[in-house]
Parts: structure tokens; sequence; C-alpha cells
């Protein structure tokens, strides 16, 4: 990983390397090994007014190791100095160009559309109406001014008679934008309605689809980029269907902390589209290289085959490990089949020769991390978890398990996750 010679992010190779990550043991701590973090907020860096434990220092500690930190939310609905005051408040030193906002994005998209001084009708906050004229635009309010566009961000104050102007404008031809389609907000209540849910009013009676800038779509991570001129960019989040699903699209490494809306059982049961590179437990996993995930190093008869784990950073050790002994089980012991040492590939090739009684969990895919075992049947059933140590890493030998084959069903997973113990089983 030293020797960069990956294709850039945001192309489709970059998005198939990504897909493929194979990060080496002895790695370097991800604060050493990228230049710009691209992280989510809310979930990763506080959680309403309060900082999340320990996310303070381990961004001072990240910044110390030479990583820059960009700051990166589908929020539009506040400016990016009022982020960035927050931001320092908490002992997170911000200025506000270290802001990028799903509404910047937006008033991106439209710039690069329309000459300057173009009517937008701005469905949204102020933050929102500011940032159009950053970028040269003319925000309105009626669809008599005849907008080149229609964009819709979160306002907690938007009227029905606002929403009718923007569906005119829509109806009638106008570029339609949504800042981001987050369908719920956080709230101390619980969710309530966000700019997803208000976005479908417009599309209900227009009919007329919005381009959309934030997260998971990938215009926000990109605006971020050029910001920063970031070339090997970690995106840091705390939910896999926006942060890291829009890091997989974009082609960027990405790392989940679970921290805010995401839970372990979220991330065993993750699709490809949406598998971080690197798990952790919080932010100070900027700090510490991700121990390898695999099958390595055992005595154990094994007969996983290459760690087929897209996104997570997986180390491949030998298909079977070393002794003759390559399929446990009774009828393994007779029968010239079996040679030791030699490198052999899981399925019937194993028991070639052989009366075919594998025991039950002959077949079994096994990866280790940490102190660690996880092992996945060849026939479906639940995943079976064993060892001790660092919760994440047995969640990251969950995963790896989980992800190398079929999509598991929830109740596959539980019983590992409950040996696990994890917070926010
Ligand atoms: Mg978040």
């Amino acid at each position: 990983m030293g020797n960069d010679t990956r294709p850039p992010a945001g192309t489709a190779a970059a998005a198939d390397a990504a897909t493929a990550a194979l990060l080496e043991p002895g790695q370097r701590p991800p604060a050493a090994e990228y230049d710009v973090a691209l992280l989510d907020l809310d979930g990763v860096v506080y959680s309403g007014p309060e900082a999340i434990p320990g996310a303070v220092q381990a961004l001072a500690a990240a910044r110390e190791a030479g990583l820059r930190l960009a700051f990166v939310t589908n929020n539009a609905s506040r400016s990016p100095s009022a982020v960035a005051l927050q931001l320092t408040r908490l002992g997170v030193a911000a200025r506000s160009a270290d802001v990028v906002t799903s509404a910047q994005a937006a008033a991106t998209l439209i710039a690069n559309r329309f000459p300057a001084g173009s009517p937008v009708l701005v469905a949204g906050a102020i933050a929102l109406r500011l940032a159009l004229r950053e970028r040269g635009l003319r925000p309105v309010s009626v669809a008599a001014d005849r907008p080149v566009a229609v964009v819709q961000g979160y306002a907690p104050d938007i009227s029905y008679g606002l929403l009718a102007e923007a569906g005119v404008a829509v109806r009638d031809g106008a570029f339609f934008v949504a800042t981001n389609t987050d369908s719920t907000l956080p709230t101390p209540r619980g969710p309530q309605p966000g700019n997803g849910s208000l976005v479908q009013v417009i599309v209900t009676a227009t009919g007329r689809r919005p381009v959309v800038a934030g997260k998971p779509e990938t215009p926000l991570h990109a605006e971020a980029m050029a910001r920063t001129g970031a070339t090997r960019p970690l995106v840091v989040g705390d939910r896999l269907d926006t942060d890291i699903e829009g890091a997989v699209r974009g082609g960027a490494d990405s790392m989940l902390v679970l921290t805010g809306v995401s839970t372990p059982l979220d991330a065993v049961l993750a699709p490809p589209s949406r598998r971080p590179t690197y798990l952790a437990a919080g932010l100070g996993g900027l700090l510490e290289p991700q121990p390898a995930v695999g099958p390595r190093g055992s005595g154990h008869a094994a007969t996983s085959g290459p760690a087929t784990t897209p996104g997570l950073a997986v180390t491949s050790g030998p298909a079977v490990t070393s002794g003759p002994a390559v399929t446990p089980g009774p009828a393994v012991t007779s029968g010239p089949a079996v040679t030791s040492g030699q490198a052999v590939t899981p399925g019937p090739a194993v028991t070639s020769g052989l009366a075919p009684k594998p025991g039950p969990s002959a077949a079994a895919s096994v990866f280790r991390c940490g102190g660690w075992e996880a092992r996945r049947p060849a026939a479906p059933g639940p995943i079976e978890l064993d060892g001790g140590g660092a919760w994440i890493d047995g969640l990251r030998a969950l995963c790896a398990a989980a992800w190398s084959g079929e999509q598991l069903t929830p109740d596959l997973a539980e019983p590992a996750l409950k040996t696990l113990g994890a917070p926010a089983c």
C-alpha cells in the first residue's frame, strides 16, 4: 500500500479496486495511509450537541499523523460556518472551508449547467440560498420568476405554498435537484421526516424525480475531493446506506464506525454495495492498523477457499493449512488422495478417491481475526463464532464469513452476534 498504484478515486477502475480491497497485514494505521478523511458528522464526530466519546482526541491524533480532515454532511439546513463553529466548540478545530454540505454540492450541480445569475427556486433553508449565491446563482421563491432549476433541501418550516411553487416549476420543466434524500432525521423523539420524505411530495405531484447531490450519490464526495485536492480519500461514516454506499459508488475506501445509526447486525448483513474497507468501534480506528482477517496460521483442517470478501480488508492465507488431515471426519483417513503439504482446493476435489462423507463442518469457511474465529458452514446454517478478545475483531471475522458467500438472513447471524456481546447488538 505504500507505493500506491491504484486508480484515482472516482473512476470505475477505482470502484472495482475498492470492492476487491485486500490489504496486507502490518499495514500502517489509516491515518497514515490516506491523505484526507471525508468525515460524516452526526453519529461519527458528534451525536446531537455532544461529541462522541473519544472522537475529539482521535481526530487530533489523526491530524498529528498527517491526515487532513474534511467534514462532509448531507444536512443542507446548516451553513458551513455554523457547523465549523459547533465543531470548534466541541474541541475539533475547523474552518468553514473544512465543511462541505449537500447544499453546496447541489449548488455546484446547478452552477455547472446554467450561467451565473440564473434564477433557482429554493424549497429549503437559508443555508441553501447562501450556497446558491456563493456560486453566482439567484435564489427565488415563486414559479412566476421562471427558475431554470428547483432545489429542495430540508427546512423545518417549509410551507405548502412553497412546495406548490416548486411543483409548478418542476412541472414546467425546471431542472429538479434534491440536496439529499434521507427519508428520516434522527431526533431525541426518534426518526422524523427528512428531506427524502418531503421530496416525495413533489415527486408524487409531478411524476418527476430529482438529481440528488448528497450521499450515497457521488456529487457531495466529489465536491469534498475537489475542495481538498484529495488523491487518496478515506470516507468515514456511521451509515451503510449513505456514507459507505457513497464511497463504494465513488471508488473510495471507507471506514464504518459503530457509534451511530448502522449496527453490527447491519454490517454483517450488508450487501456488496455497502461493505466498508474497515470496521471500527469509533474514530480511534483511524489510529490502529486493522488486524488481518482470514484463514491464517491455523492447524485446523479448514477447507476455506480464497477469501472472497469484497469490501473488508481481508487477508487470505494459503487455501489449506499444512498437515495431511485435509478433510476432517473419519472417512478421510484412508486412501492415497491426500497429499501432505500440497495446496488443496475446497470442494469435491479434496475428497477425490475417498468416501464422500465429510463431517458436518468439513467444508466450512473459517475466518479469524484477533482471538476470534468465525465458521460459515457450507450448507445454509448459522455462522458459529468462538474465541475472545476485542469485540470489534470478532465482528471483523464475522463480517468476513458473512460476506464470503450468499447473502445471510438475520437469523443466521444473530446467534453469533450474541456470542460477540458487542454494544448495540
Ligand atoms: Mg451520520
